[in-house]
């Protein structure tokens, strides 16, 4: 990687943003490029397009993340199961990306050991092979060799798995990351880039010259003021919910089957040390994982077809047993629902083929789909979190395709993203609770903040706090709790305990309401 002087962070305060958007609003001022949703797709493709040199604005509608980017598994991933689908191209491509990510943000994303327990004769072998063929695969990008384990290797590996009828064990690599995390940083390679991203500004209505799409008509969800933006190109990145703005340009056939997943997090004592648990079929056929994380246990998933498109999605009761239920049978301590300490739902835009009857959401394509429409729409949906950079330039090239953007290369292959720079400290495991060393090359930044030696819980000072409101986007309570700091995901009661004083700091920073009580009575929903 090359040598960077330290960068110093961009400011994101609101005034700031409105200023520049309000500066944008005569129709002489034209964005080569508009993109809605601050997702990974949106972001990835809004930094795409700014390191080309185009200028670009980005509107999301709530908090950077807040839809499907902050509620994934967290694992950056090839995608075992769909090698055992034939899906040789879509893994390849992932295991490039996987590489890829890990290189540009190593303090975001990073290898991670996963263990396939064996309790029948034919597993290790079956599950071994098919792993190798994974590592074939990654070639060079490899992360670590799949190694078949003994018994005894697999209990010293993970010594709470359940020992009755354990033969032995599959050891394999993958990665993980902290979404969240990983979305702000995108936004803000981008604004580094160039680009102006907005969050809390919600794209209403498409605008239209000579039945062409030109901008986009935008709401201030913070202050109810209207916005347009002017742009040769718009791209609708909004995730599970791009048929509404495809409604609006008269496409009447829906694009997103969306599927919902649950995740519950417990304490680490149900799974310790660095190793992940991964049950490649439940006895449902699904794939069941347990993993460390920031000092914490993630377990998960489910793969509910779910039709209504709420921002805060709710877990179905079967979804909570049917995890716990499968969590007893590879734990030797079932974790019970007063264990849990949060529960998150996200919503997968899987893409409907065409014609489709219904039918599982487990069996849907996870590839993404760009489409073009007449009036120059571009939608991007499916994919996912991994595969966001490679979905960017795919956007891209349909775009120039189309002859809405000009024809240029892609650098963000080998861009590194804010706080990537090379700093002597080699970055700390992601199954470390969150801390200073989160934040990378920007370390000292955040340190030289007052209340840098205020913690408010371990891996949260006040510095952070404004850290998040200065340079992170952050303006409610939420922002800080939720997606700076992982809190809610990982402890929805401490967070609740924190929202008066994190409200506190970010009003002194930002002269904004933090919606506290919005916050308490969200997390809520975050607790058993
Ligand atoms: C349970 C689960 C587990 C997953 N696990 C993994 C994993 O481990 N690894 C992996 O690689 N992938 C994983 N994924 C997939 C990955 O999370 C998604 O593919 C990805 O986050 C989708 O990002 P997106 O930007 O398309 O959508 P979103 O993140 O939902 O972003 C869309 C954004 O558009 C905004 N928006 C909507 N309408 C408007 C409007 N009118 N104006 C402005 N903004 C608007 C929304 O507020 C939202 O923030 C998982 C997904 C789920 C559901």
């Amino acid at each position: 990687m090359a040598s960077y002087p330290p960068i110093s962070p961009l400011p994101t305060t609101r005034r700031q943003l409105i200023g520049a958007l309000q500066n944008a609003q005569d129709a002489s001022s034209v964005f080569d490029l508009a993109v809605v949703g601050g997702g990974a797709t949106g972001l990835g493709v809004a930094l795409d397009a700014a390191s080309r040199g185009l200028k670009v604005v980005l509107v999301e509608a709530n908090d950077f993340a807040k839809g499907t980017s902050s509620r994934s598994t967290k694992l950056v991933h090839g995608g075992v199961r769909y090698l055992a689908r034939g899906n040789i191209g879509l893994v390849r491509e992932a295991l490039h990306e996987r590489s890829t990510l890990l290189r540009n943000a190593p303090h975001i994303a990073q290898p991670l050991a996963f263990i396939v327990p064996a309790y029948q004769w034919w597993e290790s072998a079956f599950y071994g092979l098919g792993l190798k063929m994974y590592d074939a695969l990654a070639g060079a990008a490899g992360l670590g060799p799949t190694t078949l384990l003994s018994r005894s290797q697999t209990h010293k590996a993970l010594p709470t798995v359940r020992m009755q009828g354990l033969r032995g064990g599959v050891q394999y690599w993958d990665g993980q990351f902290n979404d969240a995390q990983l979305a702000i940083a995108l936004a803000r390679t981008a604004a580094r880039e160039g680009a102006l991203l907005v969050n809390y500004m919600k794209a209403s209505r498409l605008l239209f010259t000579d039945d062409k799409v030109s901008g986009l008509a935008c709401e201030d969800v913070l202050t109810g003021l209207p916005y347009e933006i002017h742009a040769r190109c718009v791209v609708n990145a909004t995730g599970v919910w791009v048929d509404a703005l495809r409604a609006q340009d008269g496409q009447i056939q829906q694009m997103v089957a969306p599927s919902q997943g649950v995740h519950m997090v417990v304490d680490a004592k149900f799974l310790p040390g660095q190793q992940a648990l991964m049950i490649p079929k439940t006895s449902d056929g699904r794939v069941l994982f347990a993993v460390p994380w920031l000092g914490k246990v993630i377990l998960g998933t489910t793969d509910t077809p779910r039709e209504d498109l709420a921002i805060e999605p709710f877990a179905f009761e079967e979804e909570v047993n049917f995890i716990l239920r499968e969590a007893a049978r590879y734990l030797q301590v079932a974790p019970q629902r007063s264990d849990v300490k949060s529960i998150w739902v996200g919503l997968r835009p899987l893409v409907k083929p065409p014609h489709d009857e219904g039918g599982p959401t487990q069996a849907l394509s996870r590839e993404h789909t760009v489409l073009v429409s007449r009036s120059g729409l571009v939608t991007v949906t499916g994919g996912k979190w991994t595969t966001y950079r490679a979905m960017a330039e795919d956007v891209l090239a349909h775009c120039a395709d189309a002859g809405l953007l000009p024809q240029r290369a892609s650098r963000t292959d080998h861009l590194p993203l804010v706080g990537a720079e090379p700093t002597d400290r080699s970055p700390q495991s992601l199954s470390a609770v969150q801390g200073l060393h989160s934040y990378g090359s920007e370390q000292s930044w955040v340190a030289q903040l007052p209340g840098h030696d205020v913690e408010l819980t371990p891996g949260l000072t006040v510095a952070m706090v404004r850290f998040a409101a200065r340079h992170e986007y952050a303006v409610h309570v939420e922002d800080v709790l939720a997606r700076r700091s992982r809190l809610l995901f990982l402890d929805a009661a401490l967070a609740v305990q924190l929202a008066e004083v994190v409200g506190r700091v970010l009003h002194e920073e930002t002269g904004l309401d933090p919606d506290v009580a919005g916050f308490v009575q969200l997390a809520a929903q975050y607790q058993l």
